[in-house]
């Protein structure tokens, strides 16, 4: 309890929690002491975790940091929380992000910014963003508050906050993890996955949180392979892909040496190091920031101050007018923002042009890698193109601030397993992550790259 306390203390001035939850973390404690006794463990036995607000957790408010579902307090578990729970992890609390998972720096949240622990060595105090959308997920373990927690990736949310504070964090393969009982951002990119300090930690949380569930229709029903088991740092015989097209303009110095220095780890451990192509990467990011508001303002049709959290009944207000109140209110400018665009990119006279069109791109974008794979195992390029900004840096400019997403979203828009790990520090002194990319299901080749290089 003492630990936990302090543990709180130390990460309130983050804002990195919605909601402290210490008696289930402290219950799933004293559940693993009595395991300890009858020689009962089990894989994460009293391990406390803290929960992406994404997560429906029963009986504890979920809002995804939208002040839309202020008071929303499921009657269900997610799948994947339940799973977790029933692996013997307690939850510590649940944990900021950026509002609906809308975003690259957990600015967006109704529930305020959380700051990175982490600081450049400018002597400048500049509070700077943890990445996004998993912002509070990423502050949490790389403050050493929780030593795992889940995070959703949508097009980048668990790579690129790992990367910007100095973690590791795997997004499997689309319909590795249910979806069930995650708050819906866009249904054909969601995919949920564990953030923790290292490799071996994020192999044994996404064994737990995997597994077919036949509530998600687009749930793969293959067995879960025991990643942990499978390590191995080896890499001799595997060929490594470096894909010429992310030699993006302007590429920062300090990311073209991390990108140097990752393929020399790979090297020593036994690659091969192959060039491959990847023709449409500058069409990943426009038709993302396509798909995913398209669906997104679909998803978020259901919020209509009926069923869930919210409702603004403005006196002799009719129903249409409380839907336009309660929607005004309670999503923030960000949500608005991806629910124009989609519904414009959906709409009778540009569905065509636009919508139509991006999902072509995004077959394109899927042929690109399955080529690609056929002259390498895995694919290694840099998770961001920048170290952690500071907060308040990109706020006002919403295209500087989807240009982060340039690494991590195309092999979300191809439903690839990929992760980011920790690629040493820039001259501030700031974590840079490099992010690998496998084959559909090669979780394990993801994993022990990863491991040979973090
Ligand atoms: N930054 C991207 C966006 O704003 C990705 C977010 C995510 O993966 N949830 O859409």
């Amino acid at each position: 309890a003492s630990a936990f306390n302090a543990a709180v203390e130390k990460g309130r001035p983050l804002n990195a929690w919605l909601v402290e939850t210490p008696d289930h973390a402290l219950a799933a404690a004293d559940a693993a002491d009595a395991a300890r006794a009858s020689g009962d463990l089990k894989p994460l036995s009293g391990v406390p975790l803290g929960i992406k607000d994404l997560f429906c957790t029963k009986g504890v408010e979920t809002t995804a940091a939208s002040g839309i579902l202020k008071g929303f307090v499921p009657q269900y578990e997610s799948t994947i929380t339940s799973k977790l729970f029933g692996a013997g992890a307690g939850m510590l609390g649940k944990l900021n992000m950026d509002q609906f998972a809308m975003g690259s720096s957990n600015e967006t949240s109704a529930f305020g910014d959380v700051i990175s622990p982490w600081k450049r060595n400018d002597g400048g105090n500049a509070a700077l963003a943890p990445g996004g959308s998993s912002g509070g997920s990423s502050a949490a373990v790389s403050a050493r508050m929780a030593p795992g927690v889940t995070g959703t990736d949508t097009g980048g949310s668990i790579r690129q906050p790992a990367a910007f504070t100095g973690i590791s964090g795997i997004k499997p393969t689309y319909g590795r993890c249910s979806r069930w009982g995650v708050v819906a951002f866009a249904s054909s990119l969601d995919q949920a996955g564990p953030m923790a300090k290292d490799v071996r930690d994020c192999a044994i949380m996404l064994e737990a949180m995997s597994g077919f569930d036949p509530k998600d229709a687009t749930s793969l029903d293959l067995p879960v392979p025991a990643w942990e088991k499978g390590l191995s740092g080896d890499l001799k015989g595997k060929r490594v892909g470096i894909p010429r097209e992310y030699r993006v303009d302007n590429m920062p110095a300090e990311i073209e040496a991390l990108w140097e220095q990752g393929i020399a780890w790979a090297k020593d451990a036994g690659a091969e190091i192959v060039e491959v192509s990847l023709p449409h990467t500058k069409y990943a990011l426009p038709t993302y920031y396509i798909i995913a508001p398209a669906e997104a303002s679909s998803n978020l049709a259901r919020y209509d101050g009926v069923r869930y959290g919210l409702r603004d009944l403005p006196d002799g207000a009719n129903l249409q007018e409380m839907y336009a109140a309660t929607r005004a209110d309670g999503f923030g400018a960000e949500v608005k923002r991806r629910i124009m665009i989609g519904t414009y990119v959906l709409s009778a006279g540009f569905y065509d042009a636009y919508f139509t069109k991006a999902q072509k791109v995004r077959s394109l974008i899927v042929r690109d890698f399955e080529q690609a794979f056929e002259k390498c195992d895995v694919l290694l390029t840099p998770t961001a193109p920048s170290a952690a900004f500071g907060l308040g840096e990109k706020s006002a400019d919403p295209i500087a601030m989807y240009l982060n997403d340039v690494f991590t979203v195309p092999s979300s828009l191809a439903g690839l397993p990929a992760m980011s790990v920790p690629g040493g520090l820039d001259g501030q002194g700031l974590p840079l992550g490099l992010q690998i990319i496998g084959r559909p299901l090669d979780e394990q080749g993801v994993l022990n790259a990863g491991l040979a290089i973090e």
